[in-house]
């Protein structure tokens, strides 16, 4: 039967799902609700207009790591390879290591893909539950270290979906007893002060992993991932010959030379962060997490009633409920424009009217 020769495990997997967001307050993917300043859209296409398209991009995008270098304060010694968003760059990672039998250790609830990209190359992948309040539980992640033996270790600082960062001294600690390389990953360092970039090569095992998704160019696909020029140069050998389209480095180029644009919207969605979860947990019946990420994940009686309440009056945020255990009735929303979270928080009043 040709439907033999597809893995089962791969038969037993649900497609990550994107849900249509035509028409709708899009608060469900943690993209930056703002578009680029006129002028730089305009140097954008003088830009894009000027490139050979008949050509190969450039295969190993120097000036683009030199901006980014710059830009992200990256230390001179530590190596970067780049990928077409930091998802490729998990799926590299993990195939650079993915012996037979071989593990990936997280927690759980985390970001999805870990789980996923796991089963893709198939490794066994093993998520320690994270305490009822989201923080870390120490003690079952260094058992569990010990246990497995893990090739890999992803951590998102801030976690996705819960938005908190977890403790860095038991990270470090994690860091020195890993047997193989652990991930940092720093998706949603726009948001926050705190990063392990700094701290990249006090650690032979460290690699730090960061995305432009997050910071107003989710549109391109760039992540990087920093660290050991041994390790790294390794993973780069699995990475697809032009990984990096032309567009995406040209557009790269162009928005990441005005990086305070940017950086400037981060720090608005920040202060929106804030009003946001105030008068979100002023609400009766809702329990907001803190968040040191462009999101908030909140509590709330029958949240699948609630989350079709809410799309039914067009604004799509992200269910969790049947995500883990632990996120029964949480929901999840984006940061948006004031005017978007103030949509939010008038369809969920009247929701739960
Ligand atoms: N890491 C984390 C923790 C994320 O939440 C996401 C996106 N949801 C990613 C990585 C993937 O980002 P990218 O767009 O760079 O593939």
């Amino acid at each position: 039967m040709l439907k033999d020769c597809i893995r089962e495990e791969i038969k037993a997997l649900s497609a990550y799902a994107v849900p249509s967001a035509e028409g709708m307050v899009k608060l469900d993917a943690m993209e930056n609700p703002f578009v680029l300043p006129d002028d730089l859209r305009t140097a954008m296409a003088r830009r894009l207009s000027s490139l050979e398209v008949n050509r190969y991009p450039e295969a190993n995008p120097e000036a683009l790591k030199t901006l980014l270098r710059q830009t992200m304060g990256i230390h001179p010694a530590a190596a970067l390879v780049l990928g077409n968003g930091s998802d490729e760059l998990i799926q590299m990672i993990a195939l650079t290591v993915a012996k037979p039998g071989a593990v990936i250790l997280g927690v759980e609830p985390a970001f999805v893909m870990f789980r996923m990209i796991a089963t893709f190359v198939g490794m066994r992948f093993v998520g320690v539950p994270l305490k009822a309040d989201f923080t870390l539980d120490g003690p079952a992640l260094l058992s569990a270290l010990e246990r497995e033996k893990p090739a890999l270790v992803f951590l998102a600082y801030p976690n996705n979906p819960t938005g908190n960062h977890f403790d860095a001294g038991v990270l470090e600690e994690v860091i020195r007893r890993a047997p193989g390389l652990v991930v940092i990953d720093e998706a949603y360092f726009p948001f926050t002060d705190r990063s392990f970039l700094p701290r990249l090569l006090e650690y032979p095992n460290l690699l730090v992993m960061r995305t432009v998704s997050k910071l107003g160019l989710a549109g391109i696909r760039l992540g990087f991932l920093s660290g050991p020029a041994g390790i790294v140069n390794q993973i780069d050998k699995v990475r697809l010959p032009y990984n990096i389209s032309m567009l995406d480095q040209a557009v790269a180029m162009e928005v990441l030379a005005h990086g305070e644009v940017l950086q400037t919207q981060a720090d608005l969605i920040r202060q929106q962060r804030r009003v946001l979860a105030r008068q979100l947990s002023a609400i009766a019946g809702v329990t907001v997490y803190p968040s040191d990420a462009n999101f908030l994940l909140f509590r709330v009686a029958q949240a699948p009633r609630i989350f079709d309440g809410l799309r039914h009056r067009g604004i799509l945020i992200k269910n969790l409920s049947a995500a883990h255990p632990l996120l029964a009735d949480c929901l999840r929303v984006t940061v948006g424009t004031s005017e978007e979270n103030q949509r939010f928080l008038d369809a969920l009043q009247d929701t739960l009217r």
